[in-house]
């Protein structure tokens, strides 16, 4: 039997990079995918397409989950329509990168919001369908950024820190109901996000990595499939580095 079949899973930022991985692995394993977006409607839909190609069953929904409204109508689509909401991936996030002398509030405010308000939002929408049902799994998608920090991203590292406190409060409050909640941080993946980089500043991050390459979609999609099984039953609170050993 396959690892998610009869589950309902949304995965916010789901239409491109690592959401989309990710909703096509949970996809391949039996889930039903909300597949959420922002802007990207046409990237959505061959999401869906490609899941529901294979015979899985997908939905994509536009929210803009950074506001309360969208987060829970998204939330609100998934259990209107299936009945239920098994596993919610936090996975949409943004990037305003500078150095803080030339950082203006504004993207401060945007990359907090973003990244961490709308973790806070689709988790707390999902809790109350969840604990209904006795049953859960949220997995956060954080970054070693908000481990370790990052020069030219005080505001994408102090939202990311943000997530990984965030995880384990909620870890805490939910564990008695049946719902566990954990966070992946992955290390550098190429996607739209990181693809501006110059090719010395990737050459030179790569030196840094004890695995000495790059993370895959694949490798992120892995490991937060795993956080979402039920194979991971007894883990909660917990932040699993996806990073070729660069934070260790
Ligand atoms: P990406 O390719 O830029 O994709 C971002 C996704 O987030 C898109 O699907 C986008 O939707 C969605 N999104 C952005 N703002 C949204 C909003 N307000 N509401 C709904 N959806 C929104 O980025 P990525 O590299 O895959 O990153 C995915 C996650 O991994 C992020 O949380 C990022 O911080 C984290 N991460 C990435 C890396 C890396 O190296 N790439 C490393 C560590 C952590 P649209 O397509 O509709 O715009």
């Amino acid at each position: 039997m396959a690892l998610f079949t009869d589950k309902i899973a949304v995965v916010t930022g789901g239409s491109r990079g690592i959401g989309k991985g990710i909703a096509l692995e949970l996809g391949k394993q039996g889930a039903t995918v909300i597949v959420n977006y922002q802007k990207s409607m046409d990237a959505a839909v061959a999401v869906v397409e490609e899941i529901t190609a294979t015979g899985g069953k997908a939905l994509a929904v536009q929210a803009d989950v950074s506001v309360e409204e969208d987060a829970n109508r998204l939330i609100k689509t998934a259990v209107d329509t299936y009945g239920k909401l098994d596993i919610l991936i936090n996975n949409a996030g943004t990037t305003r990168d500078n150095v803080i002398m030339l950082m203006g509030a504004e993207d401060f405010d945007a990359v907090i919001q973003t990244n961490l308000r709308s973790t806070w939002l689709c988790s707390k929408a999902a809790v109350r369908t969840m604990m209904r049902k006795r049953y859960g799994r949220i997995v956060n998608i954080t970054s070693i950024s908000g481990i370790m920090g990052n020069a030219g991203q005080t505001n994408y590292s102090a939202s990311k820190a943000g997530i990984i406190g965030l995880t384990k409060s909620l870890a805490r409050e939910v564990a008695s109901r049946g719902i566990t909640v954990n966070a992946v941080a992955p290390g550098f993946v190429l996607t739209d996000l990181t693809s501006s980089l110059p090719e010395d500043m990737l050459k030179k991050l790569n030196e840094n990595i004890p695995l000495g390459r790059w993370g895959t979609i694949e490798d992120v999609a892995a490991a937060t499939s795993f956080l979402a099984s039920d194979a991971a039953a007894y883990i909660t609170g917990h932040i699993l580095t996806v990073d070729g050993g660069l934070a260790m």
